[in-house]
């Protein structure tokens, strides 16, 4: 891939950004257990980071998705995972099908302003019964009149107690489970939906996550994202970002994790010599230093095909996988190298060890990525490749 001063002063932006409007609450808002959305989006929309790669009559700026991947990139300097996942959700997870398929008009309601950073937006495609088996979900959006009546409920839906709107996975329709869903926007405020609890979580404290049940709730068919029955198809792509997103979002705070590691166990010394010496160290830090630059050439390579229009379901799963499973490798070797500071909850590891668990399992858990992956080798039974 090759970089441009653009992609640098894009990248730079961010880290300033990062630096100087989240860092300094990251620790408050880990506390809270929330932080304020609405007052963050807002600042970054100005800065143009909500809609790199968004279409420019939707107040995007319209450039590929590579320079959208170096902001996404430079979130690894965010203090912690739950701000950064939040932000993902907007940009990458809840959006890129409404960008890519809606109607001019919904853009204009939901993607102006969710690009802008006056809406924050949700993705409702789990269910308390279906999260790997996203064919299996239960939320039904029968046609009355011109509307479409919700019943159902989502379950872990990250922002689910700021959000403005949701973008809806629904059943509507009775056909094969892969062609009766449809993607619909649902305001938040709509009457029916109720945040049924905030969800108390392992790690990613300062990302609210909601329970919200959905009862007779009323929305425009105009809502629906693109065309009735292909929800599921057009979730699949937006899948693919989401992955893609996963993976670059990973590489600098896992780097930044192994420097803070070696700078610790530089400093403290065990039987007369720093911990960092012992050849078993050294080389451990060095070859998952190793392993992220190989993440990195993976993820860029899947970047790369994705600006040309490829599909790159493969490596974005492949992508996926690997850093999910060497966030976990990352954090706990490194947490280990920490002793019993690293169990402190005021040392950063022990915040990234508790955070980056959510890697395998969300978003599509590993053992979903390798049946993608299966798949595309043609070695899934029963599935042609
Ligand atoms: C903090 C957080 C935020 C989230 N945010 C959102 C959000 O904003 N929107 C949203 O829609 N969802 C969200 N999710 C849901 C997330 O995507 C799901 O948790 C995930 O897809 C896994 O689904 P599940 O929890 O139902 O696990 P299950 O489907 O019950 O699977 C449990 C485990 O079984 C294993 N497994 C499952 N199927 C197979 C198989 N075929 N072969 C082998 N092993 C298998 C996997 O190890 C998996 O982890 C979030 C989850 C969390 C925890």
């Amino acid at each position: 891939m090759d970089f441009t001063p653009e992609h640098k002063s894009i990248h730079d932006n961010m880290k300033k950004f990062i630096e100087a409007e989240i860092n300094p609450h990251v620790d408050e808002w880990e506390k809270a257990g929330i932080f304020p959305a609405h007052e963050l989006f807002k600042k970054m929309g100005k800065m143009g980071f909500l809609g790199i790669n968004k279409p420019v009559e939707y107040g995007g700026l319209g450039l590929d998705y590579s320079y959208h991947m170096v902001m996404t990139e430079a979130l690894g300097y965010i203090n912690c995972g739950g701000v950064p996942m939040a932000i993902g959700l907007q940009t990458d997870m809840a959006t890129p099908a409404l960008a890519r398929f809606g109607s001019d008009e919904l853009r204009k309601e939901f993607l102006s302003p969710s690009i802008s950073g006056d809406y924050v937006a949700c993705l409702g495609v789990s269910e308390v019964g279906a999260g790997s088996d996203v064919a299996g979900i239960k939320t039904t959006a029968k046609k009355d009149g011109d509307d479409y009546v919700i019943n159902g409920g989502k379950m872990w839906t990250t922002s689910g107690t700021q959000a403005d709107w949701m973008c809806l996975l629904a059943n509507t329709g009775e056909g094969p489970v892969h062609q009766n869903k449809s993607l619909i926007c649902v305001p938040m405020k709509t009457k029916g939906v109720q945040i049924a609890r905030k969800l108390d979580k392992m790690g990613m404290h300062s990302s609210d996550t909601a329970q919200i049940y959905l009862d007779d709730v009323r929305v425009p068919q105009r809502y629906l994202i693109g065309q009735e029955g292909h929800g599921f198809m057009y979730q699949m792509v937006q899948f693919q970002e989401e992955r893609l997103w996963a993976a670059a979002s990973s590489l600098i705070s896992l780097e930044r994790l192994i420097e803070q590691t070696i700078e610790y166990t530089r400093q403290r010394k065990t039987f007369g010599q720093p911990i960092l010496d012992n050849q078993v160290v050294h080389f451990r830090l060095a070859e998952l230093q190793t392993e992220v630059e190989l993440l990195r050439a993976l993820t860029y390579r899947a970047a790369d095909l994705l600006v040309k229009g490829e599909d790159v379901t493969r490596l974005a799963s492949m992508a996926k996988l690997k850093s999910g499973r060497l966030a976990r490798v990352v954090t706990d070797a490194c947490l280990q190298y920490y002793g019993g500071m690293g169990f402190m909850n005021e040392t950063p590891v022990s915040r990234a060890y508790r955070d980056t668990r959510l890697g395998s399992i969300g978003g599509g858990a590993d053992e979903i990525m390798l049946g993608i992956i299966c798949k595309y080798m043609g070695i899934l039974p029963g599935k042609k490749k």
